[in-house]
């Protein structure tokens, strides 16, 4: 496995494995890698010759009042799973090789980034976008792996693939979770164990909100919010919500009858620690 630091010596790289006729798979991540990244990684073995795998803490997409000094990093321990899990290429690069001195170009899609994560956050996806747009022009991948967990994200993402015309297959890899369903995050380290028990009250609505449509056939999004609502407060009573979402899975329209396709996502700070989760109701 090669690590690699340098925008120069990653090109040189990819030039070497195309030159070579193989096959370059791209999972980009933040680090402090857990099952999530890895099984990312792992789907990315099975679809490229060669795996690499980034790990940057993306500066453009925290806000100044969020957590990026805060933001764990374990970079010798991700280096070693990364190891572990095959992959071929660690790229590391420190921020002023992805944003130099006078960094003023920014990619950024419109439509899909106004709800949701984006309603709140109003600059992140354009961090996202850009970094992303960046890690694909230096590793010039053949197919990219994204997380559902970041259900948002990696629709926008895909919109820019398309849209920028990309030759880069998009692949969307399930959420990871732990044994008791909470999903997998790197955030999920700010918690103590009290404060973990009740960060499941995410899933555990939204898995109230399935069976309310799988099982009892209810439709009605307010209704189903009320429930998710009711659950939040009892497993987490401290819990500030920022929203609770019924969208279409491809246009993330917003929905007030669960139709098909009809995608449940919800942002909720637990202990001050900003969690997000989804889950597909049909
Ligand atoms: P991050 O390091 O949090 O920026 O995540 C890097 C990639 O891993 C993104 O595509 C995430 O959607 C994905 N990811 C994060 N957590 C999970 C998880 N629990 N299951 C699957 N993918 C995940």
């Amino acid at each position: 496995m090669t690590i690699i630091r340098t925008v120069k010596k990653m090109h040189q790289s990819v030039r070497k494995i195309a030159g070579e006729g193989k096959t370059i798979g791209l999972v980009p991540t933040m680090g402090f890698l857990h099952e999530g990244h890895l099984a990312l990684i792992r789907r990315a073995k099975r679809l490229a010759d060669v795996v690499i795998v980034s790990i940057f803490v993306n500066p453009t997409q925290f806000a100044p009042h969020e957590d990026f000094n805060r933001y764990p990093r374990d970079e010798k321990g991700d280096i070693k799973k990364i190891k572990e899990v095959g992959g071929d290429i660690v790229f590391i690069p420190a921020k002023a090789e992805i944003y130099p001195d006078h960094f003023q170009t920014f990619v950024a899609v419109e439509k899909l980034t106004q709800t949701l994560e984006g309603a709140m956050r109003p600059t992140h996806f354009r961090g996202v976008t850009t970094i992303v747009a960046k890690l694909f022009n230096i590793t010039r991948p053949d197919v990219a792996i994204f997380g559902m967990k970041d259900y948002q994200q990696a629709m926008v993402l895909k919109q820019m693939t398309f849209d920028l015309g990309y030759p880069i297959k998009f692949i969307i890899a399930p959420t990871v979770r732990e044994k008791d369903g909470l999903a997998m995050s790197s955030r999920n380290k700010y918690f103590t164990a009290a404060q973990r028990k009740e960060a499941l009250c995410l899933y555990y609505a939204l898995k109230k909100a399935k069976a309310m449509v799988t099982k009892e056939k209810i439709r009605d999004c307010r209704k189903i919010e009320k429930e998710m609502k009711a659950i939040i407060k009892k497993v987490c009573p401290s819990a500030a919500i920022d929203y609770i979402a019924f969208t279409d899975f491809t246009t993330l329209t917003p929905l007030k009858k669960v139709a098909s396709e009809t995608v449940c996502s919800l942002a909720v700070r637990v202990h001050k620690v900003r969690l997000i989760d989804n889950m597909k109701l049909l």
